[in-house]
């Protein structure tokens, strides 16, 4: 039987927010239909948090809406809080991410709160979303924090074990935030959770060490089926001091092609998505696969 594996696309969300120069509304929207065009039907298309805070991400209703008329496309917009949630419901979001970090320091760069408050806070909204809605509960830094280096295991597995009990169903994602897990631990930390848990969660990795690709093939190994990725790599943390994209959506693609995975992409529209969203003013590119000819010639 042929294995197969989900892949969300985050470009449009955490590839843009931290770009300095506001990305005009038609070129996210283009980069929304490029990513579907390559096969991808599930994405993460925006962010309802405050636009003060994040002003590239003030345009999510609008991005959203249009990918809404993509057919069969998964539309997931990030939501940090009360006003995020009711703003994401409003709008019809397929599915609603949460986030909140594992490590208290980076909790407060990144949301301004302490983790148990933004925790009873999410905790609310898994109870009030209504039926229809999906979820997925995105913990940052489980492997890794900016301020705190590497994070114990038992410190990720305990609050890894608090969302578990929020809900039976949820996708519950592992997030390597900064780039700097090792595949070891993302190995051990991924077994240790499906073993006591089952198979529900999904990984998020960037690749700021260069280790992204391994780091994917580590959660793989370990069971993991769901996997975020950035078309042309782009991407960063603004709360995350150095981190740069996300591990690029083509190099995840042609690694699981490699090793006859199906993930229902067509690799030349994937790098034309890739070159689009790495020609964007003001974004950093990264991934492998772009650059080699043979790659391109293969496509
Ligand atoms: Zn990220």
């Amino acid at each position: 039987m042929t294995e197969r594996v989900q892949l969300s696309e985050v470009a449009p969300r955490d590839g843009l927010q931290s770009i300095g120069p506001f990305v005009p509304t038609e070129t996210k929207i283009a980069l929304v239909r490029a990513c579907w065009e390559a096969g991808l039907r599930r994405m993460e298309v925006g962010s309802f948090v405050s636009p003060r805070a994040v002003p590239q991400m003030a345009d999510t209703a609008e991005v959203l809406r249009a990918a809404k008329r993509l057919d069969g496309l998964e539309c997931t917009v990030l939501v940090p809080n009360r006003r995020g949630f009711e703003a994401a419901v409003a709008a019809g979001a397929d599915r609603l991410g949460l986030f909140m970090s594992v490590t208290e320091s980076h909790n407060r760069a990144n949301v301004n709160r302490r983790r148990e408050e933004s925790f009873a806070d999410l905790a609310a909204i898994v109870r009030e979303t209504p039926k229809g809605t999906r979820l997925r509960f995105n913990l940052s830094c489980v492997f890794h924090c900016p301020f705190e280096g590497v994070v114990p295991e038992e410190e990720a597995l305990d609050w890894i074990e608090r969302v578990v009990a929020l809900d039976p169903d949820m996708e519950i994602a592992l997030a390597d935030t900064t780039g700097n897990a090792a595949p070891d631990q993302v190995r051990r930390l991924f077994e240790r959770a499906h073993r006591a848990w089952g198979r529900r969660f999904a990984y998020h990795g960037h690749d700021t060490y260069g280790m992204g690709i391994a780091n994917v093939t580590a959660a793989y190994e370990a069971g993991c089926r769901v996997f975020d990725a950035a078309s042309g790599g782009i991407g960063g943390c603004p709360f995350a001091p150095g981190a740069t994209g996300n591990v690029a959506m083509e190099d995840v693609v042609w690694l699981f092609h490699r090793m006859g995975v199906e993930t229902g992409v067509d690799f030349a529209r994937l790098l034309r998505a890739a070159d689009l969203a790495a020609g964007i003013p003001g974004a950093v590119p990264g991934g492998a696969m772009r650059r080699v000819p043979a790659v391109r010639q293969a496509a």
